[in-house]
């Protein structure tokens, strides 16, 4: 069965048209890339595939479940880290996901996770004190305490230095070599090309191609001969 599968999903902000028609599937296992400029529909996909949001039209299955009325089994199947998670400046590392796990009943051991991503040393830090790098990892962290099978992670190295973009990278890998299933929202076809074995290209809303890096690459260097002859 494919873990996520989304059909022709319309969503619109007033008379402006943020996602038009997308379909793809995810395969249970793999690390799924969207990639696309600012503004091109990324978030509001992944949000209604959290059922964060309510699509127009369209049909989206998350195993088997619809986000919006099977809101409770999405919730305990799908881990999400959104981009700009807002959390209070005084909250500690360990307050934070000792709260996030008594959400769920059958939580991850929070303080493994908080060792599995390097922030033991930082539990008593205060939010607002950690790095850019440090803010990530907790929120990555806070998306797995539910143990989910789906782990959506959007815009993740966003603002990151090169050293902790290639942690952040390593982490991912370790999540899905855990068995996590991933989309991974990106502007960076570098990040999506390491890490994805497929990358659906999102522009104005739209599926411009759903393809393996090596795929997309190929294309991209055709088109360029195309119009290098032209
Ligand atoms: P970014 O990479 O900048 O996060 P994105 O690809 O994730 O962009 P979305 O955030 O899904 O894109 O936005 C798609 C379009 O919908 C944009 O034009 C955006 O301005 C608009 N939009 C998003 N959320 C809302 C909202 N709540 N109300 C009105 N318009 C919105």
């Amino acid at each position: 069965m494919d873990a996520i599968e989304v059909r022709n999903l319309h969503k619109r902000y007033g008379k402006h048209v943020a996602v038009d028609e997308v379909s793809f599937t995810v395969e249970e296992g793999e690390i799924f890339g969207i990639i696309g400029p600012n503004g091109a529909g990324k978030t509001t996909t992944v949000e209604s595939i959290a059922g964060l949001r309510t699509p127009d039209s369209g049909s989206i299955s998350v195993l088997g479940f619809n986000p919006v009325k099977d809101r409770a089994e999405v919730r305990e199947r799908l881990g999400v880290q959104l981009q700009e998670s807002s959390f209070p400046d005084a909250i500690k590392v360990s307050e934070a996901l000792e709260l996030y796990s008594s959400f769920y009943q059958n939580p991850a051991d929070w303080r493994e996770l908080m060792d599995l991503l390097g922030l033991t040393e930082k539990r008593h830090t205060r939010y607002k004190a950690l790095s850019g790098g440090q803010k990530q990892r907790l929120s990555i962290a806070l998306a797995l305490v539910g143990t989910p099978k789906i782990a959506i992670l959007d815009e993740l190295t966003t603002g990151l230095d090169p050293q902790a973009r290639r942690d952040t990278w390593s982490l991912i890998e370790r999540v899905r070599d855990a068995g996590v299933t991933i989309i991974l929202v990106t502007h960076f076809m570098d990040e999506a090309e390491r890490l994805s074995d497929r990358i659906a290209v999102i522009d104005g809303g739209r599926v411009a191609a759903v393809d393996t890096p090596a795929g997309l690459i190929a294309r991209s260097s055709a088109s360029q001969q195309v119009r290098f002859r032209l």
